[in-house]
C-alpha cells in the first residue's frame, strides 16, 4: 500500500473542483483495502471511498481524512448456472474497472443487458451505489451480487441483488447503509446473444426507418452518439463535460404533488412533459423544471453555468470553486420551489462539506 499525503482531488473528478485529500491510497487488492482501513482506524481518520469521481462535488477544503481510491481491476467471464441464472453469462468485474470499458467488453462478447448504459463515466464499483441508469436500463436489472468489505463486521461479504435494496438512483449503499461497505467486485448476469433494449424514445427515433434490428454494438454507438449531443459523454477538451452529469434527480411526486404541478403549469399556459420513463414512478422532469424556472442552457454565472447542451448539468466553466457550485445549486432549488412547489434534490455526492 503506497500512502500519499495532500493529494489534490480536483483532477480525480469530472467536475475538476475541490481541495486535497489529507491522505490518499490506491487500493489494488482486497489486502490493500484492509490495510487502508486499518491505517484510517489507527489514526481515527474519516474514510472516503473514491471511484471514478464522476458523481462528486468535493469541497474547496478537500477531505480531512483518508481517501481510498477503489482500484481493483479485472473482468472475468464465466457461464452461469442454468438452475439459477437462466443460462446467463456471469461477469465478475473489479470495482476499479472503467464502467464503459466493461460495457464495451460485454458488447463484444455479444451479451445483452448493459448496452444502453454505454458512455456513463466512472467505475464499476460506483454503479451499484446509485443504481446507475439511462436510456431504459438500470444496473439493478443485471447485478447478480456485490462483493464488499463490510466495515462494521470487519470482513469481506457477498451481497445478493435483493440485499442491495435498489430503487430509483438509490440502494443501501447511498441510503440506509451509507459508509458501511467498500465495494470490491460486482457480478453482472448478462444474456448471451440477447437483443438490445430499444424502448427509450431517443433510441427509437435514432433507428427510425431502419428495416433490420440494430445489434448490441450499433445500440452502444447510438447511445454514445445521443449522449454526446447532450454533453453527457466525456469528450476531452469539450467545455460542457466539466460536470458531474445531471445535477438534480427527477423528483418522485405523490399523486397530490403531481396534480398541483399540472395546475401550476396550466396557469402559465404550459404542459408538464410526460413520457413512459417518467410515468413508471410518477416522476417529474427535473430538466424541464430547471429550464422553466429561468435557468436556460448555456447560461453563465461567473465560473459556473448551465451546460449549453443539457439544462440539468451544472458545469465548471474554468476555475470554478465548490462554493460557487453550491450557490448556483441553492439558487436553482429556491427558484424551482417558489415557482413549481417542488424541491429538487442533488444527485452528486457532496464530499467534505
Ligand atoms: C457526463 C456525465 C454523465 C453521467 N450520466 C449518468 C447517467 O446517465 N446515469 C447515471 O446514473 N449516472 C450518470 N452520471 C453519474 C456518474 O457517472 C455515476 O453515478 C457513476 O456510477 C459514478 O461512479 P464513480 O465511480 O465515478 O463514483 P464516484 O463519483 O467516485 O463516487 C460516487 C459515490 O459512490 C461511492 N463509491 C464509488 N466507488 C465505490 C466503491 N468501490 N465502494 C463504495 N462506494 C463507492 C463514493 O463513495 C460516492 O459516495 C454521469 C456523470 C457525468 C459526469
Amino acid at each position: 500500500m503506497v500512502l500519499q499525503e495532500n493529494v489534490p482531488l480536483a483532477p480525480l473528478t469530472t467536475f475538476k473542483i475541490g481541495g486535497p485529500a489529507r491522505f490518499y491510497v490506491e487500493a489494488r487488492t482486497t489486502g490493500d483495502v484492509q490495510d487502508a482501513v486499518s491505517f484510517a482506524r489507527s489514526r481515527d481518520l474519516p474514510l472516503f471511498v473514491l471511484g471514478g469521481g464522476s458523481n462528486l462535488l468535493v469541497s474547496d477544503a478537500g477531505w480531512p481524512g483518508l481517501v481510498l481510491k477503489a482500484a481493483i481491476s479485472g473482468i472475468e467471464q464465466r457461464p452461469g448456472n442454468d438452475d439459477n441464472e437462466d443460462g446467463k453469462t456471469l461477469f465478475d468485474v473489479g470495482a476499479g474497472e472503467s464502467w464503459d470499458r466493461f460495457v464495451c467488453h460485454a458488447v463484444i462478447a455479444r451479451c445483452a443487458g448493459v448496452e444502453c448504459l454505454s458512455g456513463i463515466p466512472g467505475s464499476v464499483g460506483g454503479t451499484p451505489v446509485q443504481n446507475v441508469g439511462a436510456y431504459g436500463q438500470e444496473v439493478s436489472e443485471t447485478i447478480e451480487s456485490v462483493e464488499v468489505f463490510d466495515l462494521k463486521a470487519g470482513q469481506v461479504r457477498e451481497l445478493c441483488r435483493e440485499a442491495c435494496g435498489f430503487n430509483y438512483r438509490s440502494s443501501i449503499f447511498n441510503t440506509t447503509e451509507r459508509g458501511r461497505f467498500i465495494i470490491l467486485r460486482v457480478t453482472y448476469a448478462l444474456e448471451p446473444g440477447g437483443a438490445p433494449r430499444l424502448e427509450y424514445a431517443d433510441l427509437k427515433r435514432h433507428f427510425e426507418g431502419r428495416e433490420t434490428m440494430p445489434n448490441l454494438a450499433e445500440t452502444r454507438e447510438a447511445v454514445r452518439h445521443i449522449r454526446a449531443l447532450k454533453g453527457m459523454l466525456i469528450v476531452p477538451g469539450e467545455p460542457d463535460c466539466q460536470s458531474a452529469g445531471s445535477f438534480f434527480k427527477n423528483p418522485v411526486l405523490s399523486e397530490q404533488q403531481h396534480l398541483e404541478l399540472i395546475n401550476r403549469a396550466k396557469a402559465r399556459g404550459l404542459t408538464v412533459p410526460s413520457y413512459p420513463a417518467l410515468e413508471t414512478r410518477k416522476k417529474a422532469s427535473a430538466a424541464w423544471l430547471v429550464e422553466r424556472s429561468g435557468f436556460v442552457k448555456g447560461h453563465g454565472f461567473g465560473h459556473v453555468g448551465i451546460s449549453s447542451k443539457h439544462a440539468l448539468a451544472i458545469v465548471n466553466r474554468g476555475g470554478a470553486s465548490a462554493a460557487e457550485v453550491m450557490a448556483l445549486k441553492e439558487q436553482i432549488q429556491t427558484r424551482v420551489e417558489e415557482i413549481w412547489g417542488v424541491r429538487l434534490e442533488p444527485e452528486p455526492v457532496m464530499v467534505g462539506f
